[in-house]
């Protein structure tokens, strides 16, 4: 027996683990000192608790502890990262390149800035949500001063050629920033690899809890500076006051210890139960396509679009799953969602799209069950379109 309602909304958040919550609770009580309290035993336990989580932090993604930086999530470490280098920089330029496919918590900060004075060239994408590394290079002018491209995406699941534009970036002088909110703890990730300056991570998208966040800033090789945007105590070596989160930050640490440790059978087995759900949709119904990628995206996203049948109408009908139409974050705006419109879907495909987002805590049998009741529900509405359009006056 599966049991009812079935969460597949894991791109929006993520359930804690079990084992995240017990590394943290000691820090809500006895462990409560704050960390820059060091003269006395309460502050020195929670400075060593934020500085093991530092490291765990900067093991999954390859980089030195001094490089991380805890914020609030990612939308506070990509406003951190954006602009931070935008009037670090400024003397050298005001230029950055960014992409359409883009999460809010990156677009919105840009737009601001280009009101401020900055100019902002927004690249298109392929019917894929490819961005192509080439149209990178040929953006770039003597005042780009930043470029910032999203590893993977949050609707799609589409995984950009990042490591090319990395290598672009480092040969043309320009800082390279990436959103991998949703890359972290569900691919390899490793920072000199796609060699990037600046990365964003959040803890509530890996199992962690919300709230908490980091922003990963190059220290070796190139040493990339960006302007606080919070200023207050001087904690993170100036560039994030305000008192520390120690039992977020903590449990941020042993969500990444457990995604290093887990990940590699993780997403294995996330991609198979992925290409059932697919498969199976594909060998019961006609009409349906897949949004993103083929190959080149998130092991535990698959986004479809249902012909003739409206994705509001879908979720509505299917109140059993959790899944998603667009993205979480922008379902309170009107209209369809920018991801989709920007890799050429028309507003009817669109409409009639699904993010279904696999986690660790989803099972084979939740989806035989959503495989099952996807279908029988897409068909009933499907009757039901075409008999209101039978009956009704021509
Ligand atoms: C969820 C998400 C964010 C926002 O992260 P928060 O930690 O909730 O602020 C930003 N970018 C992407 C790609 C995301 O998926």
């Amino acid at each position: 027996m599966v049991q009812l309602p079935i969460y597949l909304d894991n791109h929006a958040t993520t359930r804690c683990d079990p084992r995240v919550v017990a590394a943290m609770l000691p820090y809500f009580t006895e462990k409560f000192g704050n960390a820059s309290s060091i003269n006395h035993i309460f502050g020195t336990e929670a400075h060593e608790a934020v500085e093991r989580a530092r490291r765990q932090v900067a093991e999954l993604i390859g980089a030195s502890d001094n490089e991380i930086v805890f914020t609030s999530g990612a939308t506070e470490s990509n406003n951190l990262a954006l602009k931070g280098v935008a009037r670090m920089y400024r003397h050298k330029g005001n230029h950055i390149i960014t992409v359409a496919t883009e999460h809010k918590a990156v677009l919105d900060p840009l737009k601001r800035l280009a009101h401020d004075g900055y100019e902002v060239t927004i690249l298109p994408v392929d019917g894929w949500g490819l961005v192509d590394p080439q149209q990178v290079a040929e953006a770039i002018r003597p005042q780009t001063i930043l470029v910032s491209v999203m590893l993977a995406n949050n609707e799609i699941g589409t995984i950009q050629p990042l490591a090319e534009i990395g290598r672009i970036c480092r040969e043309k002088g320009v800082l390279l920033h990436t959103d991998a909110a949703q890359a972290v703890g569900k691919i390899p990730v490793q920072v000199d690899e796609l060699q990037v300056d600046l990365l964003s991570l959040s803890g509530h998208k890996i199992y962690g809890p919300k709230g908490i966040g980091a922003l990963f800033i190059r220290k070796r090789e190139r040493r990339v500076r960006v302007e606080p945007q919070i200023d207050g105590g001087g904690q993170e070596s100036g560039l994030r006051s305000g008192t520390l989160a120690v039992p977020l930050i903590v449990g941020l640490g042993e969500a990444c210890r457990l995604c290093g440790e887990l990940m590699a059978d993780e997403s294995r087995r996330l991609q198979a139960l992925r290409d059932r759900l697919w498969q199976g949709l594909r060998d019961g119904l006609e009409g349906v396509e897949l949004n993103g990628h083929p190959t080149q995206r998130l092991p535990n996203n698959l986004n479809v679009s249902f012909a003739g049948v409206k994705g509001e109408a879908l979720l509505l009908a299917l109140k059993d799953v959790a899944v998603s139409t667009g993205s979480a974050c922008t379902t309170a705006r009107l209209g369809p969602s920018h991801v989709l419109k920007a890799i050429g879907l028309d507003d009817e495909r669109a409409d009639a799209s699904v993010r279904f987002g696999l986690g660790r805590f989803n099972t084979a049998e939740e989806i035989e069950w959503v495989i099952e009741h996807v279908i029988a529900t897409v068909r009933r509405l499907r009757r039901y379109a075409t008999r209101w359009a039978e009956s009704a006056p021509v």
